[in-house]
């Protein structure tokens, strides 16, 4: 995995709320976004758009 800066920028999973099943990964500065950052996105799952919560990356 590429080494981030320390600190502000972290990398988060999008995880659908329907299924939750994982489905994007995207970054999130701590900085600027407060909280839990909420999508929504499509879901090959259920084939639809559902709200996605950020979820820890290992
Ligand atoms: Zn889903």
């Amino acid at each position: 995995m590429a080494k981030a800066k320390k600190g502000a920028v972290e990398i988060i999973a999008l995880q659908c709320t329907e299924c939750n099943r994982r489905n994007y990964t995207t970054t999130k500065n701590r900085r600027n976004m407060q909280g839990k950052l909420e999508l929504k996105k499509y879901c090959p799952h259920d084939r639809k758009h559902t709200l996605h919560r950020e979820a820890k990356v290992k």
